[in-house]
């Protein structure tokens, strides 16, 4: 198979992926749970539970508020304790639904056993509706709603549907676990959201360095017709959704807009997967596979969390030694947002957890700008990180305009190879916020 990738910039990161060989582990349970109402682009979900209400496993606590929104269930049983706005250990207040477990009931609608169900109901819109209310969204780190997502709008088309299986962040291995351990019901999750957008074909993309999950895949998709998997070369982002649809297809989505207006519908594989548990299960989403790794003292781990599971819980579970942490991340080192409160819960989006030693999460000594270009070259936007950084420090919101930087991926590749050790990223943030709040108060 001919190893493809996408035609501007990108870089070459050490991928650390040290969890790789550790297959995915359930983690013991919490004593509480803190479910966030909003775990996803769009309105928070509506609450439809009070303080004092018994909830099993799979018990709707928050239904979604609107077509751009997600309904969130309980992922333990037991008793709701508390619903409160507390910080969210990202620097926001957030509305959170605690739970205090007793027990480990589930909702008996729920199919829990190993079997795969391989009949695939036959009605678009009875699909989208069991993903609608399953709470489906993006869970690679959007958190789009999903059905959102699949449901074409009058006057678009769609012609290709991508599975993005690329997971080029070092150290995260959850999603190349899951395409290893559960690559038939990740192929019948394709075939369903085939059906929902009604085309025959599906790629799935998986980087060049997950040899193993290729292989179980392709053993797979011999059975599956209209379903191929294509190898991508191991570069980042390589996984970015509009470098993806550039790398599979060769079209290039246009400033300021979707993947669909390159007729294109990507969907992570954690994703693809929830949709199977969904539709062929009847499981909502009330947990997800994520990896724990880093390298700071602790076991590379990939585990089925419960979401709401605080990430002391995880830490403690993994006897992580906290002497030398220097930095929690929610993610992965490039795009992930370090975490100031560890009782901060996982959510829907929480792909991994990151965990860096003091002397790797110390910041760099800058220096000046040798005009080297190299920040240019890794751009795998076209745009011009050093420009960014300059009109920024001058404040100037014309030249942030005419330099494209909304169309910033804020991958941190600009970073990542500048020798003078600029934070271009945080540049970049800062640029894409400001221009942003400005055109918002025009
Ligand atoms: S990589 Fe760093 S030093 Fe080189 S041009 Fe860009 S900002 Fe300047
Ligand atoms: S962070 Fe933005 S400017 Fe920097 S390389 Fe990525 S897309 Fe380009």
């Amino acid at each position: 198979m001919k190893t493809k990738t996408f035609a501007i910039g990108g870089i070459h990161v050490d991928k650390h992926k040290i969890s790789s060989q550790s297959a995915i582990q359930e983690l013991a349970l919490p004593e509480m749970v803190y479910i966030p109402v909003k775990q996803h682009i769009g309105a928070p979900a509506k609450i439809v539970v009070k303080v004092g209400d018994r909830v099993k496993v799979g018990t709707l606590l928050a239904e979604a508020d609107g077509v751009l929104s997600a309904s969130v269930y309980a992922s333990v049983s037991g008793q709701v304790m508390k619903i409160e706005e507390v910080n969210s250990g990202q620097g926001y207040l957030e509305t959170v639904i605690t739970v205090k477990r007793e027990g480990d009931e589930f909702e008996e609608s729920m199919d829990l056993s190993d079997e795969i169900v391989r009949e695939i109901p036959d009605n678009k819109e009875e699909l989208l509706k069991i993903i609608r209310s399953a709470g489906i969204v993006g869970m690679g780190g959007a958190g789009f709603p999903t059905p959102v997502k699949t449901n074409i709008p009058e006057g678009k088309s769609v012609d290709t549907l991508i599975i993005n299986g690329i997971e080029c962040e070092p150290y995260l291995t959850a999603d190349s676990r899951l395409m290893e351990e559960k690559a038939e019901q990740i192929v019948i999750g394709t075939r369903i959201l085939n059906k929902i957008l009604g085309i025959q074909h599906a790629i799935i993309a998986i980087d060049e360095n997950k040899p193993q999950a290729i292989a179980r895949l392709q053993e797979i998709t011999k059975r599956y017709v209209g379903v191929n998997v294509q190898s991508c070369k191991s570069i980042y982002p390589q996984g970015g959704e509009k470098q993806l649809i550039n790398t599979i297809t060769g079209r290039e989505v246009p400033s300021g807009k979707l993947p669909l207006d390159a007729h294109c519908v990507v969907q992570n594989v954690a994703t693809v997967y929830a949709i199977y548990e969904a539709v062929q299960k009847r499981i909502p989403l009330f947990r997800r596979v994520l990896t724990l790794s880093g390298n700071a003292d602790l076991t590379p781990s990939n585990y089925l969390v419960r979401i709401g599971t605080p990430i002391s819980f995880i830490l403690h579970e993994n006897q992580v030694n906290m002497d030398n942490v220097g930095k929690v991340i929610a993610g992965g080192p490039m795009m992930g947002q370090a975490i100031a409160a560890l009782e901060a819960p996982v959510t829907k989006t929480t792909s991994g957890i990151t965990v860096l030693s003091a002397e790797t999460a110390d910041k760099p000594e800058t220096s000046a700008c040798i005009r080297c270009g190299k920040c240019v070259d890794a751009c795998p936007m076209g745009l011009m990180p050093l420009n960014i950084r300059a009109a920024v420090e001058e404040n100037d919101i014309a030249i942030l305009k005419s330099l494209h930087v909304q169309d910033c991926i804020l991958c941190g590749s600009c970073s990542y190879v500048c020798p003078a050790k600029i934070p271009l990223l945080d540049y970049c943030k800062i640029g894409k916020y400001e221009l942003g709040r400005q055109q918002k108060a025009k």
